[in-house]
């Protein structure tokens, strides 16, 4: 294998690390170290794809509560009111009221669009996204991580927005949250498609064909997490439809509807207009084809009449 310097460097800092030997999904102790560069292990059993060793969660409780992690948030305010008011309609589909739980609600912009149709609830870990939450939105949002949440009562409506693909362990809050789901509720799950989205898929080929720059021994579609700043957000985690799926199942959840989620903020009236073109293209190819090359998937899933959690 030929070494290029410039896309196989990885970004060193001095995070705190844990390594995990198990699959949090299906338990596994057969994990595939697929990509050494990028620390990136795919259980051999159900296929899930991890960062492996990882950053502690203190670590990443630290980087989310910089003063700054939102700024580029609050700098795009009004690009995300669209956004999500676009997310907003999906949820609308499906249900029109009651109570609604947003995990891992930021700077709670969602929850300040959606407590128009809904009784809004928020957790965030993040001090700094919880602040914003209250000082500018006028909400109160449960600082701390879902597990130790008590709400005292089951939602309608469950989302998480992007927040899957960061937390430490995905079946631990698929799990609570099918616990906090009222029995005809909804969970509305969106994270990113980074291993079948069209470059990654496009990048793959390439390696595979021993073309350029794309030969170093890596998994494309993911790059090695920092926490130097040179990166806004860490992915934990990286999910094909079928992982999210069986994790859905072994929690006693099924999958009623897949799709795109339209996460496009642009930056102007033109950019916008671009993103949305580009958004509608892959939802068309998607609904004639049935393969996702999008950069995102959203699903969603409600309780199984017989499904037992695991
Ligand atoms: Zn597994």
């Amino acid at each position: 294998m030929i070494h290029n310097g410039n896309s196989c460097a990885a970004p060193e800092d001095n995070a705190e690390l844990e390594t995990l030997y198990r699959c949090d999904i299906c338990q596994s102790t057969i994990l595939e170290r697929i990509d050494p560069v990028n620390r990136i292990c795919r259980c051999g059993r159900c296929g899930y794809v991890f960062v492996n060793p990882r950053p502690t969660q203190r670590e990443i409780v630290r980087f989310y509560s910089r003063s700054t992690q939102y700024d580029p948030w609050l700098e795009e305010e009004t690009g995300r009111n669209a956004l999500w008011n676009r997310r907003l309609r999906t949820i609308l589909k499906y249900r029109q009221s009651g109570r609604l739980l947003d995990v891992g609600t930021g700077t709670g912009q969602f929850l300040a669009v959606a407590r128009r149709h809904f009784e809004v609830h928020g957790t965030e870990v993040s001090s700094s996204g919880v602040k914003i939450a209250r000082d500018r939105y006028g909400l109160s949002v449960f600082q701390g991580e879902l597990g130790s949440t008590d709400f005292g009562c089951t939602f309608d409506v469950v989302t998480l927005f992007h927040v899957l693909e960061h937390v430490p362990s995905p079946s631990s809050t698929v799990g609570r949250c099918r616990e906090l789901m009222s029995d005809e509720g909804i969970l509305l799950i969106a994270v990113p498609n980074d291993i079948y989205r069209l470059r990654s898929v496009a990048r793959q080929v390439l390696a595979g064909a021993g073309i350029g720059r794309y030969r170093c021994p890596k998994f494309h579609g993911v790059s090695r997490i920092a926490l130097n700043g040179s990166q806004q957000e860490i992915h934990l985690s990286h999910f094909t439809p079928a992982v999210l799926r069986h994790l859905l199942s072994r929690h006693g959840l099924s999958v009623s509807a897949t799709t795109l989620d339209p996460y496009y903020v642009g930056s102007c009236a033109k950019d916008e207009a671009s993103a949305r073109r580009r958004y509608h293209l892959h939802l068309l190819f998607y609904t004639l084809v049935g393969i996702n090359l999008y950069d995102t998937m959203l699903v969603v899933a409600r309780p199984t009449r017989t499904g037992t959690p695991q």
